[in-house]
Parts: structure tokens; C-alpha cells; sequence
């Protein structure tokens, strides 16, 4: 056992476990996959457009001499490229040198390690060691340790070390409340003495929790940014490798590593990854364990003013062991809400600065378009805008595009495949049917933006509605207005069509309708057969639709009322088209020639007003009133 933990000692990795290989290697034969280093997350975006300017090259005393110069490194192999301080780019032919990445981590560099090899070769490579590895661990860890993760390669090691400067606040746009309550532990960071002499207990460890994209890693960075302290930062899925023991001695390391850089900001991503709760766990995971039991010692065992804040990060609170949000551990919990409407005008002002967009793409307009996009979204966005009105050869950004990538996001690219005129002539009639409806429920379910026939994802085509503002609730006659406009597609198929033609293409509608109701009924109180009782919907394991803490009558009656709740809509869905065929036929003709009607042109129709023939783009803006 002595040698393991020797190894364990061994392992370095903020340091080199690229070129540790080596050693290892040499000592036991015992290579790790797992420390297929690989960190492309720690080169900040934009750093990696080129300049023209040709790279210098470093000898390696050089770079020793040189090493505070540095601002990022990428290393592959013995092969450094990366930029000084004053922006020259340089390469590098590197040796290893333990003082030498500590060295530049300190001050302030963004070291990236790439080992990404073909896999193949990388096996062809490990294959002997692996083997040696298995044999040895089996020995001496019984048959209850043994490997943990079969596939190895797959868990690269990921420690970011550096200062990320140019990360602020003021990169972090449309979370306001969230930065305040972070703007205390910058505080702290910046006048540790100050807090102390007043005796004020400051939080070790932070959580943030929300969904993926909504800029917990960036406000991470943010604050040790703002406090100009450095930043490390690893994701939980780092701390099981390969090794039985390996997620222990990485936690040290990383603690080890923070203590030696305190004041610091330590970030976990993924923190699940490491504290799912005990119980839940499929099988009995003892590495894992260990490894969490490891997190706590480390997070009760450095004083409160070292100055170590902790953020950890996830988007599943519910799955974190309890142990974790324990007082002086992660005891402080900031919930990431996706943006609101303002908050997406302002992620998306924080990022049109770098395209270029006509003067009559109104940011407001796609902000009230694009209800739930995170701000990773919203960046991807103008993103693919800008790459679509390249493709187009538009020389700012239009309507047209912004539209276009907004479809391609909410629904995946747009289908090439030919639709069989048959599925169109339908679709054109499903889609009518749900825009007629609409139409007719204007005053109280969101205004239509438009109507498609053009295929996308899995939908044959689709009428999109435009919230006014973002909606905080609904009365039950907007969710029984909601459900008539669900199920108009399939109403109009069977008017149109006839009851034996119709389509499987109201799946979706079908699905968000039951999901409306189900919330309705079970979890708003809306139903008077229920009344105001929450009946959850229990673990998915235990039977399809079983509920929690409901008597088999209510559940009974849930089922029925659900039925009850769609055959009206149904029925009223169907009641409407009926009454209006005419106009909902020369809906759907249109449909057919033009492919896409806008709000506005639909409205037209139905008004029975000419709708003109040619069209701009700029005519596709969005209606803002009813
Ligand atoms: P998470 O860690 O929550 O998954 P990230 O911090 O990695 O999200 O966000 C991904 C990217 O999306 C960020 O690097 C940033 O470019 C952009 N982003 C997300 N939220 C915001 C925001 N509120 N303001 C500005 N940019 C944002
Ligand atoms: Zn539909």
C-alpha cells in the first residue's frame, strides 16, 4: 500500500500529469488514461482568433526567464504555442519542470494542456500499461475496488489555473439579483481583514445552481475577476477515474493547490457529479464515496478566513447529498433563474456590439421571441444569425435572419428532405386550424407570429405564438383557450380530412396539452372534481403514471379528469373550425403557396382583407399589440 500512495503523491495534476506519464510509467508501469489532460475550456473565447502576426519562437530557457510574461499557454506534448502579455504569439518546444506551470499559474497565466491523441493511438500506447493496471489494482484492492470506469480516456482532467482578468461583472449581463448576492463574496475576497475584525462568518461555499447556459461558470470567473484573485476550476466528472483512489488524492491536490494560492476562488462544475446523494446512487459506488467524503474533510478543515470560497455549481439540487449543503459547507445556495424578457434584451445587447445588425432588427422583438433561452442560447443566437446572413450574403443581419436562427435553434435545421404533397396539403390544414384558433382566442392566448409549412426537426410545420410579456400565470380560461388551440390541428384534420385520415402529426400537440392539463389539475387547483389538493406525480420507477400520495381513486379520477379536460378543447377546437370553414380553407391555401404566413398576413385573411402579394422581409417584424 505504501507504493499507492506514493502514487498518490504523485499525482499533480494542476501541475503536468501530460508528462507525469512519465515517471509513472518508469516507476510502476502504471500509466492513467484518465490523465488525458485536456482543457480547450480554459483558453478565454476569442483569444483563439489568429492575428497575422507570425509566432515567435522560445528556447525553453526562454520561456523560464520569460515565464511572467506569459499570459496563455496551450501544451501538446512538448509543443507550447500560446501569447505574451503584450500579445505577441509565440512557440515553444517545452521540458518539464515542475516549478514552471506553477510559476505561470501564479502569475496569472491560462495554461491549457491538450493530450488529445487518437484514441487508437493512445491505446496502442496504454494497452500494455492498462493491462498492468487492472492486474495490479485487482491485487491489492480485492474484488470490491477494482475499476471503477471501464472506458478510459473518456474523463479528461480538467484544471483551469490562471487569473481570468478580463472576466467582471460586467460581462455577466440580465442577472442583477444574482450578482448582488454575489457581489458580497468579492467583498470579502478584496477586505478579508475587514470582515474578520468584525467577526462576520463568510460563506466557504456557494452554490449555483440553474439550468446549463444560464452563466454559473461565468459568474464564477466573474467574481474572482472582480476580486483579482485566481481561479481554479474542475468538474466533478474529473474526480472518478480509472483509479480507485484517484478522486481522493485529486481533491487534496485541488485544496492543496488552493490553499498555496488562498485568496482564491475554487470552482466545482458539476458538483453532482461527486455529491449525488448516498442513497440514490444505483450501485453501491465506493470510490465515489470516498471521494465526496473527501470534498467534506477538505471543506470542513481550512479555517473560515483563509480566504478559499468554494462555488460549486449544478443544475440538480434534489440529487446533492445533504451532507453538502451543511453549514460551512456549501451552506449558501444562489438559485441562476433563466433570463426574463428584460434580462434577454440585455444578454443580447451585451452581445450584438459584435455583429452587425440592420437598423430595424429590434432587440426587444427577439427578447419577447425567445422566452427560455439561456444566455448561452442567446449568444448562439446572434451567432448563427451572423453565420446565416453570411450564407445568404446579407451584409448586416436581418429579421430574416434572426428568425431563421432562432427556428434552427428552438427546432433543429431546417429539413432538406422532400414532403409529399399529400402531408403538405394536410399539414397546411393542421397548421391553419391551429393559427384559425388562435386567431379566434386573440384576446387571451399569446398573438400569432407566424405559420409555417416548412418542415423542422420533427415537425411538419408549426404556428408560432409571441408572448407580450413573459408569463407569470394563467387563468383557467387561458388554459382551456391554450388547450383549443393544442388540439385544432388535429380538429381540422378530421374536418377536413375526415376521422380516418387523420395524422400522427399532433403527437407533440397531443403531449403539451396532457402536460397542460396535468398541471392544471394536479398541481394549480384548477379542476373543482379535484379541488386544491397537489397530487405529484411520483418517481418515474414506480409505474407508468402512478401518483404519489393519492389514493387509487384520485388517481382514477385525475386520469378522468384529464380526459375530461381534452375532449372539451377537442370539441370546442373543432366547434370553431366548423362554424368558419370557409376562411379556414383559403387559410390553408395560402399556406400551401407561400409556405409561411406571417401574424399580420393571417390576420389579414381572416379579416377577408387582401393580402398584398410581394412582400419584405422587414414586413416579417414582429407585431407588438394584438
Ligand atoms: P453554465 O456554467 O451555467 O452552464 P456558462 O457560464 O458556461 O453556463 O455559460 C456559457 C456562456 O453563455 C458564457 O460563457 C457566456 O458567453 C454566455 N452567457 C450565459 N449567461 C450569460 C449572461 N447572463 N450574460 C452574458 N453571457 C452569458
Ligand atoms: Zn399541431
Amino acid at each position: 500500500m505504501a507504493k499507492i500512495d506514493k502514487l498518490k503523491n504523485k499525482i499533480k495534476h494542476d501541475k503536468s500529469s501530460w508528462i507525469l506519464a512519465i515517471p509513472l510509467f518508469i516507476i510502476l508501469g502504471l500509466g492513467v488514461l484518465a490523465f488525458d489532460v485536456r482543457d480547450d475550456a480554459a483558453l478565454p473565447s476569442g483569444e483563439n482568433v489568429a492575428t497575422n502576426a507570425n509566432p515567435i519562437e522560445l528556447s525553453f530557457s526562454d520561456v523560464l526567464r520569460r515565464a511572467n510574461e506569459i499570459k496563455t499557454m496551450n501544451i501538446r506534448g512538448s509543443d507550447a504555442t500560446g501569447t505574451l502579455d503584450d500579445g505577441t504569439k509565440y512557440t515553444a518546444t517545452i521540458t518539464y519542470d515542475p516549478e514552471l506551470l506553477t510559476k505561470m499559474a501564479e502569475s496569472g497565466a491560462t495554461i491549457s494542456i491538450d493530450s488529445t491523441r487518437p484514441f487508437t493511438e493512445r491505446m496502442v500506447f496504454w494497452l500494455p500499461i492498462l493491462l498492468w493496471i487492472l492486474f495490479f489494482w485487482f491485487i491489492f484492492r480485492g474484488p470490491r475496488g477494482g475499476i471503477t470506469r471501464s472506458i478510459a480516456g473518456q474523463n479528461p482532467t480538467k484544471i483551469m489555473t490562471g487569473n481570468p482578468k478580463k472576466t467582471t461583472f460586467k460581462d455577466v449581463a440580465g442577472i442583477d439579483a444574482e450578482k448582488q448576492e454575489l457581489m458580497e463574496i468579492v467583498d470579502f475576497l478584496k477586505n478579508k481583514e475587514k470582515f474578520k475584525s468584525l467577526g462576520a462568518r463568510v460563506p466557504r461555499g456557494v452554490l449555483l445552481s440553474g439550468e446549463p447556459g444560464t452563466g454559473k461558470t461565468l459568474l464564477a470567473r466573474a467574481i474572482a475577476g472582480e476580486a483579482n484573485v485566481p481561479f481554479f476550476a474542475a468538474s466533478g466528472s474529473d474526480f472518478s477515474g480509472i483509479i480507485v483512489g484517484l478522486g481522493v488524492a485529486k481533491i487534496k491536490e485541488m485544496f492543496e493547490m488552493a490553499k498555496r494560492n488562498a485568496p482564491c476562488i475554487l470552482f466545482i462544475d458539476e458538483i453532482d457529479a461527486i455529491g449525488q446523494k448516498r442513497s440514490t446512487q444505483i450501485h453501491n459506488d465506493q470510490d465515489r464515496e470516498q471521494t465526496l467524503n473527501q470534498l467534506l474533510i477538505e471543506m470542513d478543515g481550512f479555517a473560515n478566513d483563509t480566504g478559499i470560497i468554494v462555488l460549486g455549481a449544478t443544475n440538480r439540487v434534489d440529487m446533492l447529498d445533504p451532507a453538502l449543503l451543511r453549514p460551512g459547507r456549501f451552506d449558501r445556495q444562489v438559485y441562476i433563474e433563466l433570463p426574463d424578457l428584460s434580462g434577454r434584451r440585455e444578454i443580447l445587447n451585451l452581445y450584438a456590439n459584435r455583429v452587425k445588425l440592420a437598423s430595424n432588427v429590434d432587440l426587444m422583438d427577439v427578447a419577447r421571441g425567445t422566452t427560455g433561452f439561456s444566455g448561452a442560447d442567446l449568444e448562439n443566437l446572434l451567432n448563427e444569425a451572423a453565420l446565416h446572413a453570411v450564407r445568404v450574403g446579407h451584409k448586416e443581419i436581418t429579421n430574416e435572419d434572426m428568425d431563421e436562427a432562432r427556428d434552427k435553434i428552438m427546432m433543429g435545421p431546417r429539413k432538406v428532405r422532400k414532403i409529399r404533397d399529400a402531408d403538405k396539403k394536410l399539414t397546411a390544414f393542421h397548421e391553419a386550424g391551429h393559427a384559425f384558433v388562435g386567431q379566434h382566442y386573440a384576446d387571451i392566448v399569446d398573438p400569432i407570429h407566424k405559420a409555417t409549412i416548412i418542415p423542422r426537426g420533427r415537425a411538419l410545420g408549426m404556428v408560432q405564438h409571441l408572448p407580450i410579456d413573459d408569463k407569470v400565470s394563467m387563468t383557467i380560461s387561458e388554459v382551456r383557450a391554450q388547450l383549443s388551440v393544442s388540439l385544432a390541428g388535429r380538429a381540422a384534420e378530421e374536418i377536413f380530412f375526415g376521422a380516418d385520415k387523420i395524422t400522427t402529426g399532433a403527437e407533440s400537440d397531443i403531449a403539451g396539452a396532457t402536460r397542460l392539463v396535468r398541471y392544471a389539475i394536479t398541481t394549480a387547483g384548477l379542476s373543482d372534481k379535484l379541488g386544491m389538493v397537489a397530487i405529484n406525480q411520483s418517481a418515474p420507477w414506480a409505474g407508468r403514471g402512478a401518483l404519489e400520495n393519492a389514493s387509487e381513486k384520485t388517481a382514477e379520477l385525475v386520469d378522468s379528469e384529464i380526459r375530461k379536460w381534452m375532449d372539451a378543447a377537442h370539441a370546442d377546437a373543432k366547434r370553431i373550425l366548423s362554424q368558419n370553414r370557409a376562411i379556414v380553407e383559403k387559410l390553408a391555401d395560402e399556406l400551401l403557396t407561400r409556405e409561411t404566413l406571417t401574424g399580420d398576413e393571417i390576420r389579414d385573411i381572416i379579416a377577408g382583407k387582401k393580402i398584398a402579394t410581394k412582400r419584405k422581409t422587414s414586413k416579417t417584424k414582429t407585431k407588438k399589440s394584438k
